[in-house]
């Protein structure tokens, strides 16, 4: 007897399985990470093979049978994998089995299926057909001449044919005179990869890359440490690491994963990789559409693709004996890898050059978005028609709107955040649920004209730097510019293009691209990150401040970077000005030891989120009440705590700090089932996240 240990997909949190189902002779090739579709209660469900067992605790007359094998599955490494980051980060069997599964496979029903296309080739009779004088139309002549040429592969698709003014009726008509044999064959949609900044050579690696790369293959050979950080400021030759890396192993018969922050972010190291290694490139990322993503992935699993270059979730991608998995790089190392990781540093640019001097421009008592300092650096841009790129991590005209008479401030109706003033569109929106209104031209509760817009957003800065340098281009990259007319790609190869301009954005401009005659970085309101209540605050601030202070002066006419701030005594500020992470990284360090913050403790964050506020508050009260007994020493327990009502929806936070992580993750494990099966969850939506970012 074979029974097949299935866990449903399914969100429920309640259930315990795997379910045992009996495997019939017709499903005699099933296995583990075979996706079935399974009789459950009164419903039908997918659910994933999870083990392949000879029998069953059930009695047989229990047992049912499926009722079919759907298309893909999972290879078993990754069903282990999937269940293990179920178990430890607190979630469902069902979730961490869909991060596994090919795309579109989940609980939202399958996705799209391969695409087909149709390949003829001539026969002998189809052959002999061109020279016995046997009548031909012009299509199908031309066809079968095709097919027959010269250095002709031997099939082709009807739409190889189209020159030939032969389409596949054409085909079908010289199959069913035996002209011609068809059969059809899969074929991949491929993502189109966009070229941006500067072709990359193959360089000879400096002494220092040649050193960090000897650590990467002596971990990949199984010797020396294995996770290493890769440390090295923008422009100091990380990529080139990685792609000699990758490179080692292909040459060891083996695969490579490589992991970008956001691949729109990225697409300078994506077509650096693609130009290096064609075919063997798989992207995974979401922008794909459903089917590009399916054969993306099934070119990973068959081993067409070694290689898969996409975001976090790529780490789940089905590469084949991975040689190379994560290797953490980075200009601002987070304070986890830093402790933790063996660092290999690259400490100069590749290009010899020195990083760009950082001027401070302190804005307390300046009402203008942009200083004075700022206006003269940006006049001397013009005069000498060269690029700047500004950074303001807000978008929108103005971030709050406000009546001068009687002081209404405008919110959102669903979230506990002012709405944004869109000026082109004439829209408050938010930037949270996206509900957005017309602009008001009164007060609705006073009725009074004028209305007050507070601060400055990118759309803003955009019409100021349009004054400031013109007639030089201004670009706006933002995600409401990268959505409307032109796309992210788009708006920066205008950019790189011009041959000079400013561009003005959100981080999307700090991170991952390389314009050689940018001669100016300037950052606005570079403290407004540190507000934030949150401890990794100055980490992201400092990293903000340095990423972009990174993008200047990586060309012969060198550069310099700017800093607006309320804050310039903040040592994030102050270090990423100075290009000095590893004071920061010091700093920083120190104060999460004080403050037992990770990489000093492990934090387990659960959210309760609720239409109704009282539910929420009781849902909160009892799993606090759950946990609170049962915590070991060395184990603290914050909250509930209230966080900002968003989407319509109350929240109440509660915040596991341990130092034994799986300590902390079993308590909340715990806690939560327990309540789980308890009414009061009725309503309640229940969020786990083990360190959460
Ligand atoms: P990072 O990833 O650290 O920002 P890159 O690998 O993109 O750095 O390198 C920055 C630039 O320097 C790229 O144009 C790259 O082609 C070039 N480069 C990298 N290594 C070398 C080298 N050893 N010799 C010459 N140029 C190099
Ligand atoms: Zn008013
Ligand atoms: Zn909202």
């Amino acid at each position: 007897m074979a029974i097949a240990k299935v866990e449903p997909l399914t969100t429920a949190r309640a259930l315990r399985g795997p379910f045992d189902y009996l495997l019939p002779e017709r499903l005699a090739g099933v296995g583990v990470g075979s996706l079935l579709l399974v009789p459950f209660g009164r419903r039908r469900v997918a659910g994933v093979v999870v083990e392949v067992a000879e029998s069953s605790e059930l009695p047989p007359e229990r047992l049912v049978e499926p009722i079919q094998a759907l298309e893909a599955g999972a290879p078993p490494e990754l069903v282990r994998l999937g269940l293990w980051v179920a178990r430890e980060y607190c979630s469902t069997p069902a979730r961490g089995l869909e991060l596994v599964l090919p795309p579109g496979s989940g609980r939202a029903g399958s996705g799209p299926g391969p695409r087909l296309v149709q390949l003829a080739a001539a026969t002998e009779a189809g052959r002999a057909a061109l020279e016995d004088g046997t009548r031909l139309g012009r299509r199908q002549r031309g066809a079968l001449e095709a097919l027959v040429s010269d250095g002709a592969p031997g099939e082709l698709s009807a739409r190889d044919l189209e020159a030939a003014g032969a389409d596949l009726g054409t085909l079908r008509r010289l199959e069913a005179r035996g002209l011609v044999s068809m059969r059809t064959k899969e074929s991949s949609r491929r993502p189109a990869v966009v070229e941006v900044g500067a072709p990359s050579r193959r360089p000879r690696l400096s002494a220092a890359q040649q050193e960090a790369l000897g650590a990467v293959v002596l971990a990949m050979d199984g010797s020396g440490e294995r996770e290493l950080l890769l440390h090295g400021v923008t422009g100091s030759g990380k990529t080139e690491v990685y792609l000699a890396a990758t490179e080692a192993a292909l040459e060891r018969g083996r695969g490579a994963m490589i992991l970008v922050p956001e691949i729109a972010l990225t697409p300078q190291a994506v077509s650096r990789f693609v130009a290096r290694f064609g075919d063997r490139v798989a992207l995974l990322h979401s922008r794909l559409t459903g089917g590009e993503r399916r054969d993306e992935w099934q070119r990973l699993r068959s081993g067409e693709a070694r290689i898969c270059v996409g975001p976090r979730s790529a780490a789940f991608a089905p590469v084949r004996e991975p040689g190379l998995v994560v290797l953490a790089g980075s200009a601002t190392p987070r304070p986890e890898s830093w402790l933790a990781l063996r660092r290999l540093e690259l400490p100069h640019r590749a290009d010899g050059r020195a990083l760009p001097p950082v001027e401070v421009v302190d804005m307390r008592g300046t009402q203008a978005p942009l200083h004075s300092r700022t206006m003269e650096s940006l006049a001397e841009v013009r005069e000498a028609r060269a690029k700047a790129i500004v950074l303001l991590n807000r978008r929108g005209w103005s971030p709050f709107v406000s009546c001068r008479s009687c002081g209404r401030a405008w919110s959102c109706p669903h979230c506990d955040v002012s709405l944004v003033a869109h000026k082109r569109a004439g829209e408050l929106r938010c930037h949270h649920c996206g509900h957005a209104e017309r602009l008001p031209e009164s007060c609705p509760d006073c009725g009074s004209v004028t209305l007050a817009r507070h601060g400055a957003g990118t759309e803003r800065v955009e019409s100021l730097l349009a004054d400031a340098v013109a007639p030089l281009p201004v670009f706006r990259l933002d995600s409401d510019s990268a959505a409307g007319a032109g796309s992210h790609l788009e708006i920066l190869r205008r950019f790189d293009a011009a041959d000079a301009g400013v561009l003005v954005g959100t981080q999307m401009v700090a991170k991952g691209h390389d314009f050689p005659d940018v001669v100016l970085s300037v950052v606005l309101d570079a403290d407004a990150t540190l507000r934030f209540p949150d401890f990794r605050a100055e980490e992201r601030t400092f990293a903000l401040v340095a990423q972009l202070a990174g993008r200047s002066g990586r060309g012969p006419r060198g550069g310099r970077v700017l800093v607006q701030t309320i804050a310039p005594e903040a040592p994030a500020i102050a270090h990423a000005s100075s290009h000095d992470a590893v004071g920061f990284l010091a700093g920083e360090l120190e104060r999460r030891r004080a403050l037992r913050y990770p990489p000093y403790s492990h934090l387990v964050r659960v959210e309760v989120t609720s239409p109704d506020a009282a539910r929420a508050e009781a849902a909160a009260g009892a799993i606090h009440d759950a946990l609170a007994p049962g915590l070991q020493d060395g184990t603290e327990l914050l909250g509930p705590a209230p966080r900002f009502r968003l989407r319509a929806r109350h929240r109440r936070q509660l915040l596991v700090k341990s130092s034994d992580r799986g300590a902390g993750v079993t308590a909340v494990r715990e806690a939560v089932e327990a309540v789980s099966t308890a009414r009061l969850l009725r309503g309640v939506a229940l969020g786990v996240d083990v360190d959460p970012q």
